[in-house]
Order: structure tokens, then sequence, then C-alpha cells
């Protein structure tokens, strides 16, 4: 996985407590072209939540979202139900609403 200081921060820290992210806490759930889904677990307080991470013309685009599914559950509900991340990542309320959630 390439290094890239820009707006990673929703792979670095937990957002619920901050705590720093270590690479046991994340899982890749898809990595095509330059579109990558992520599975976090924060070692600290165990909030799991799934991250979007887009490259495009705009820039680098992460979003995330709380969820209760595991590592491996994710694995597998995630990627059958397909959420879509090309319409995830294009809405822009849905990404305004989580954002707005965290801070
Ligand atoms: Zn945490």
């Amino acid at each position: 996985m390439e290094k890239n200081n820009n707006n990673l921060d929703f792979l670095s820290k937990c957002y619920f407590c901050g705590s720093p992210l270590d690479d046991k806490s994340l899982k890749i759930l898809e990595n095509k072209d330059k579109k990558n889904t992520f599975h976090v677990t924060c070692g600290k307080c165990q909030t799991s939540a799934i991250v979007f991470f887009s490259v495009n013309q705009a820039g680098i685009m992460s979003v995330g979202m709380a969820t209760d599914l595991d590592q491996s559950e994710v694995g597998e509900k995630f990627l059958q139900e397909a959420i879509s991340a090309d319409e995830v990542i294009d809405a822009h309320q849905f990404i305004n609403n989580y954002l707005g959630n965290w801070k």
C-alpha cells in the first residue's frame, strides 16, 4: 500500500477515541483501480468502521462509517451485498451526514 499523508486521518487514527491505528487494525476489503475499502478496528475502544477511500482528479477522498461487523463478517457481507463504492462516494449528502456526525 502506498504511503500518502493527504487526508488519511480515517486510516491513521480512531474517529471515536482518537487512538492511533496500527497495521493490524486495518483490513483491506477491496482494492481496485483507485478505490479502496478498508475495515478498521480500534485496539483501544474496539469500535469498528468501514472506510472508503478513493483517488480522483479532485484529490484523495475518504469517508468512513461505523459498523457492528467484525473483520470476518464484513468480508463476507460487505462484498456479497456489494455496497457500491461509486454510489457511496458520489453521494455527497451521505458523506456530509457521516462527517458531521463525527465532529
Ligand atoms: Zn477508538
